[in-house]
């Protein structure tokens, strides 16, 4: 069986440990320096589509440690209009030409990378360059090189990256993720995974044009049933085996329509997820020892449901992306927990990217071999 090799991941873990803790004693920790004098920090939103203007900008007006500070548009139309809405000063805007400028500019502490996938590590270096806090939308890149890239400038920049993996913020996720600390059903046997829905009429959309987005279902919502199969277990998969379906060549004729995939956990639990672009579904259900947890629906915006063995959980709702980015922002000010790292993100489209490779090697077994505990968020 082929290994994937992790050198990679140590050398740059290693990097990263040492250019944090030399960064820590040095002025030029002074993106964090700032960052840490104020009470709450300033987002720039970079990429004005549907996520940012429906949920991320909504979510920033309520946030308790962070808010709306800055925009960054291709799409000049768009400058007077959230200026209006949310009240940013002109020299809060910017454009993909003089988006550098932003390093200039104290308001803006953390840039928020919400543009098709394959302009994510351009834009997410950028910011780093630039001394700002980096959040990356999901998946993190088109490929493991690109996150390491990613990865690799925001330690040289001595900045802090966070994944935009807002279940990671969310009550009914952490209560699994207890679950699963706590052994509280015992030792999950069986994991199934199901995230997807039916894209009914645009084969324009750069989802679904490789490359823009990378990949077709795989890289927009696999991700979630790889996240669901990890954080479900508590457990990096040493392997996976994968198959792909196809029955609307004429639709997706450039990207991945339906896969499904099979891992094997380091624990003996074996876990199964479905990804799709043409099928709605997002659940995931754990069988452990002594019982069993799940979630219906487990990755939409909420609110969330959840059910186990023991009977129904509930929590109150809130917006998972202000939870997401309050985190975050209080990670910088004040060294709080790291829900999604930027290690993470790479782990998941190094899973992604052996999906593919077993898929284009007839369904074959790929072996995975992450440190136990790589990617996790604390
Ligand atoms: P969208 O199509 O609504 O918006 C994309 C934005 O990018 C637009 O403002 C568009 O003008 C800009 N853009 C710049 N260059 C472009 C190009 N060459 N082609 C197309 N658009 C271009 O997309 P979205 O739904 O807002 O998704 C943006 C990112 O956010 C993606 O990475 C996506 O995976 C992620 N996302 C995450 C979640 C989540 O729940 N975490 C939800 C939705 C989207």
């Amino acid at each position: 069986m082929e290994k994937i090799n992790r050198r990679d991941f140590n050398s740059k873990m290693t990097r990263g440990v040492a250019a944090a803790s030399v960064l820590g004693s040095m002025p030029l920790a002074c993106a964090m320096g700032a960052s840490r004098q104020k009470k709450k920090l300033g987002y720039a939103l970079v990429g004005l589509g549907s996520y940012s203007t429906h949920q991320l900008a909504p979510a920033l007006q309520d946030a308790q440690h962070c808010y709306l500070a800055g925009i960054v548009t291709g799409t000049p139309d768009k400058e007077k209009i959230w200026m209006d809405k949310y009240g940013i000063p002109k020299e809060n805007v910017y454009n993909y030409d003089n988006f550098d400028d932003i390093a200039k500019n104290p308001d803006i502490d953390i840039v928020y990378v919400v543009l098709p996938n394959s302009m994510h590590a351009e834009f997410c270096i950028r910011a780093a360059k630039a001394g700002k806090h980096v959040v990356c939308e999901k998946p993190m890149a088109i490929n493991a090189e690109e996150c390491n890239a990613i990865i690799d400038a925001c330690d040289k920049a001595g900045v802090k990256l966070g994944m935009g993996y807002r279940l990671q913020s969310e009550p009914y996720t952490q209560e699994i993720q207890k679950y699963v600390r706590e052994k509280t059903f015992g030792d999950v046997r069986y994991i199934s995974a199901e995230a997807g829905y039916h894209s009914a009429s645009n084969p324009d959309q750069w989802r679904l044009n490789k490359k823009l987005s990378g990949s077709g279902a795989l890289g927009n919502m696999g991700v979630y049933a790889i996240q669901a199969v990890i954080y479900g277990t508590g457990e990096n998969p040493i392997s996976v085996t994968a198959q792909e379906f196809s029955t609307r060549p004429e639709y997706f004729k450039d990207t991945d329509e339906t896969i499904t995939a099979q891992f094997e956990f380091p624990s003996g639990a074996i876990g199964n997820i479905m990804t799709s672009h043409n099928i709605s579904s997002n659940k995931f259900l754990a069988n452990c020892s002594d019982g069993w947890y799940g979630l219906d629906p487990a990755t939409g915006y909420g609110p969330l449901k959840g059910e186990t063995s023991k009977g129904i959980i509930e929590f109150p709702h809130e917006s998972q992306q202000k939870l997401q980015m309050d985190d975050f922002a209080q990670h910088v000010l004040t060294g709080a927990p790291h829900r999604a790292p930027g290690e993470m993100g790479l782990r998941d489209v190094m899973i992604m990217e052996a999906i593919v490779k077993s898929i284009a090697e007839g369904n074959r077994k790929v072996a995975l071999n992450f440190e136990p505990g790589f990617g996790f968020g604390e």
